[in-house]
């Protein structure tokens, strides 16, 4: 065989084998998943169960655990590359590193720029809630709250519950959220505001304590199969996005809250428990969020 075509033969293989390896690995999909406890079934109050302190709190954090487990697990077979989890309640150190599953990368603790959606960037193709609440004030709605010391949170003057606000940090980077657990009432608020998002009702509340739960492993099986049908619907599912610049209102419990947070150069006092704060963007509200939240009057 003359010399030019053993050296025409194995760039030939080359170029095959590389055509090959390109087919075997799947292109890069990144899911993030942002998890509150709130939300996680069988989870009813703080005093049991969601708060440090509770009798049954490390079995939950467990269950909290395990919830985000079956979403990672939906997420690969729908074709994620990488999970990221955000651990986004109460100190946001509750997920077991040791029970979550191998595949995932986790976010513990505060304070983070991006608060509940630390992580997440134009690289990422979905995003997914699990063990979200419904916002202060929603009837029906287990342990519904808005942030922390806050009655209302508004993005250009629309009332937002904390997947609103986190849903549309995603949505300045163009990454829309496919998936929200939780009970029926943030389920339904989160399609009013995001469009026909994939949803797992894990509970049915009837007050602010008391919920009707289904087992767990029914729960994980929801969310992973929810999760699935999400990340893999993610094209048709719209980001949520705010206009720039972003005015973010803020009601809170506690006029002196906001009499403090009044006195950072550009922040409004329209009313005494009122703030007003424009930001360029998401990032900077997020940014401006965060840092009063862990400044906070004692
Ligand atoms: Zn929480």
């Amino acid at each position: 065989m003359p010399r030019w075509s053993r050296d025409t033969a194995f760039a030939a293989v080359v170029v095959l084998a590389a055509a090959a390896l390109r087919a075997q690995s799947p292109a890069p999909l990144k899911v993030l998943i942002s998890a509150d406890m709130e939300g996680v079934g069988g989870v009813s109050t703080w005093s049991v169960q969601a708060g440090s302190k509770g009798r049954e709190y490390e079995k939950f954090r467990e269950l909290m655990t395990k919830e985000v487990n079956a979403a990672v697990e939906g997420a690969f077979a729908a074709g994620a590359t990488e999970v990221v989890v955000g651990d986004s309640h109460g100190d946001a150190q509750n997920i077991d590193v040791e029970l979550l599953d191998k595949r995932a990368r986790l976010i513990r603790a505060w304070p983070r720029p991006l608060a509940m959606m630390q992580g997440i960037d134009a690289t990422f193709g979905a995003v997914v809630f699990v063990g979200y609440h419904a916002a202060e004030g929603r009837p029906a709605a287990t342990l519904s709250h808005s942030f922390s010391g806050t009655i209302e949170v508004e993005l250009d003057g629309v009332p937002v519950p904390e997947a609103g606000f986190n849903a549309a940090i995603a949505g300045d980077f163009g990454v829309p959220v496919v998936f929200l657990s939780g009970d029926q009432t943030i389920c339904g608020d989160a399609k009013k505001l995001f469009g026909p998002i994939e949803t797992a009702v894990v509970k049915e509340a009837t007050g602010f304590y008391s919920a009707t739960m289904i087992h767990p492993e029914e729960a994980q099986r929801l969310i992973r199969e929810g999760v699935r049908r999400g990340v893999a619907r993610r094209g048709e599912l719209k980001p949520y996005r705010i206009a720039h610049p972003v005015t973010l209102r803020i009601r809170y419990n506690s006029v002196v809250e906001a009499e403090v947070v009044a006195m950072l150069p550009g922040v409004e006092r329209p009313a005494g428990n009122v703030i007003v704060f424009r930001g360029r963007d998401m990032v900077e509200v997020s940014k401006f969020f965060e840092a009063i939240s862990n400044i906070r009057v004692q």
